[in-house]
């Protein structure tokens, strides 16, 4: 059994909802503060570059490099789990800049990166004001699932950093690290409802299903693909996304996590 998966007796609950939530953006503003921290990294890479180099490099042209490190480095892994590892990812990045640039950072410079990263992050991500008390409220009347693409690492991190407590807002929680695969991929939903299924020891009716999200992109057409209810959180950075189809139009939106309860 999985160390993040966590089973508690919620004898109230009702066994027959089943709600999905994802972390980044719908349990809290986290995608701003990643921006943010990123954007911190650009700007001492860049003057890391200039203090040694030859040739100057803009903030906008490090950026560009991420960029192309981040596309190489979810080719690489494709909707695999790996595919969100921070480190893994500046790794690529100062590669890339050496490469280019001939020149080579010191050893310690993508822990230092790294550290940097995590520290404003930690300081800047947040819950929204009424994230425990609706998850709490959940709790008493459907089974809550935490489901996301972090890794275990930085999934204890987030729901630390948003005070979620197992037992207390959620009754499972389902990283991507631990289910081999990544939303949107269909084998994320079928291995997760498997799972349920079988520490529930009944079967689900996905019609009961409501799954919460904020990125229009990547949260609705699988969880649609299931017959599940969609719910659009309009907060953190995809706040103004407009959906480009309609598999990526939800059933409800909501401007608050407390509105999810006039819904389930
Ligand atoms: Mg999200």
């Amino acid at each position: 059994m999985n160390s993040l998966k966590t089973r508690t007796k919620v004898s109230q609950a009702d066994d027959d909802k089943l709600v999905i939530l994802d972390i980044d953006g719908t349990l809290g503003l986290s995608l701003i503060p990643e921006e943010e921290a990123f954007r911190k990294i650009f700007g001492l890479v860049c003057r890391e570059v200039n203090k040694d180099c030859d040739t100057r490099i803009s903030e906008k042209e490090v950026e560009q490099f991420y960029k192309q490190a981040k596309k190489e480095h979810y080719e690489m892994y494709p909707l695999k789990p790996k595919r969100h590892n921070k480190k893994l990812r500046l790794r690529i990045f100062l590669d890339k800049i050496q490469e280019n640039n001939g020149l080579e950072f010191a050893s310690n410079f993508l822990d230092k990166l790294h550290k940097v990263y995590w520290d404003y992050f930690v300081a800047h991500a947040k819950p929204y004001p009424d994230t425990c008390k609706t998850l709490e409220e959940l709790m008493q009347k459907s089974i809550v699932v935490i489901a996301t693409n972090n890794e275990d690492k930085e999934t204890k991190i987030k729901t630390k950093l948003f005070g979620l407590e197992a037992g207390k807002h959620y009754r499972y929680l389902f990283s991507s690290e631990q289910l081999g695969v990544c939303k949107p991929a269909p084998e994320f939903i079928e291995k997760l409802i498997q799972r349920l299924e079988e520490d529930l020891g009944k079967p689900i009716s996905c019609k009961r299903v409501f799954v919460v999200g904020d990125d229009p992109s990547k949260d609705f057409a699988w969880a649609k693909s299931i017959g599940a209810i969609t719910i659009r959180i309009k907060r953190d950075l995809h706040a103004n996304r407009e959906p480009s189809n309609s598999d990526e139009k939800p059933d409800y939106t909501v401007d608050n996590l407390s509105e999810l309860l006039d819904i389930i």
